[in-house]
């Protein structure tokens, strides 16, 4: 580990005004503005005196990351191992839809507490949070790469929730105007259903749009698959998802990663519909990508085969609900969904 100067990126841009005072406040907003146009050093910010650039080269660093690797598959997915300041290790990843639209896939954790019976990332445990910089510059790095990035989702490694704070505050600098200027309906945010963090983001925003990473509607499936199910029972989860639509007004995604012979059964897709039933949802059925040794209580896990998926479809959708199937991505690269994670890696949370 080595000790680094402060970090600009990641701060509010309130934060980074008073962080560079005295400098007057448009200063502030010429950084603030370079930030978000990713530069990768002051003498690129070429609205500013030379002094001055020197200055703030001596005293501050634009980021605290390095992409350290990358790996692409033909479909167009793209990982980036990404090196922070005390050798932590994270992934990135870019996907492209079947409409070419480009989505970036960010990590708020290093590591995950949460232990969810399908995720790699479940098996290395918590590090540490990131952040706000650390999760802002993943975005960066990824916009490096490819310049037109449409959508954000936080279903990278970790419980976003978990990690509200700096969550925030990259948020508050990804959808300021006076530099990156995202819509926050561009930006969702996936959690395995915190329900105290779901409260405060309903209380305070920001407004991002919502999803859940339900994987069944049986309680006790549920439990031993997804073990925060203990803490935040479906029924106070599902009033606190209705709150948040109430003052939200967006529809809300619920996410079920479909783990072959565990939670594809008729009871499965019942429980689903039940917990949906009264909230605006459309459900995103993710197959489970093939993660070598995962075992769930002494059954190695397995892909659902296309019968089990169809099944599954067919029934929700007899009941009325809106279903997606979210498209394989990045196997050849382990960036697909399950597939990140250690040996200094990560697992997408039930990413794309
Ligand atoms: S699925 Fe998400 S919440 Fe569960 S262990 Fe993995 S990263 Fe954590």
């Amino acid at each position: 580990m080595h000790q680094i100067k402060p970090v600009l990126s990641g701060l509010p841009f309130e934060a980074l005004a008073e962080t560079l005072k005295p400098l007057p406040q448009f200063r502030a907003e010429q950084v603030f503005q370079w930030i978000a146009r990713g530069v990768s050093s002051f003498q690129e910010m070429t609205n500013l005196a030379i002094p001055l650039r020197e200055d703030l080269e001596h005293r501050f660093s634009l980021s605290s990351s390095i992409i350290a690797g990358r790996a692409a598959d033909p479909d167009g997915t793209v990982k980036l191992y990404i090196r922070l300041h005390d050798g932590e290790r994270i992934e990135a990843v870019l996907l492209t839809d079947g409409e070419h639209r480009k989505t970036a896939c960010l990590s708020t954790q290093a590591g995950c507490p949460l232990a969810c019976a399908f995720c790699k990332t479940g098996t290395r445990g918590l590090t540490r949070n990131l952040t706000s910089g650390e999760i802002l510059e993943q975005f960066l790095h990824l916009r490096s790469i490819e310049p037109e990035i449409a959508n954000i989702v936080f279903m990278g490694m970790g419980e976003p929730l978990l990690n509200l704070p700096e969550l925030r505050k990259t948020l508050e600098v990804l959808t300021d105007s006076r530099g990156f200027g995202l819509s926050k309906r561009r930006i969702t945010l996936s959690t395995s259903g915190i329900i105290a963090g779901i409260r405060n983001l309903a209380a305070t925003g920001p407004e991002v749009r919502l999803a859940l990473s339900l994987t069944t509607g049986d309680s006790n499936l549920r439990s031993r698959l997804m073990p925060v199910t203990k803490s935040n029972p479906l029924p106070s989860l599902k009033d606190v998802l209705y709150d948040y639509q109430q003052q939200q007004g967006q529809r809300i995604t619920l996410e079920a990663v479909l783990l072959g012979g565990v939670n594809t059964r008729q009871e499965d897709s019942d429980a689903l519909a039940a917990f949906a039933a009264g909230l605006d949802v459309v459900v995103n059925l993710i197959p489970w990508n093939p993660v070598e040794g995962m075992v769930f209580e002494g059954q190695a896990l397995r892909e659902p085969t296309a019968r089990e998926i169809a099944g599954y479809i067919q029934r929700l959708k007899r009941r009325g609900l809106k279903v997606t199937r979210r498209l394989r991505k990045g196997l050849r690269i382990a960036g697909a969904c399950g597939q990140l994670g250690p040996p200094g890696g990560l697992k997408a949370h039930e990413g794309p």
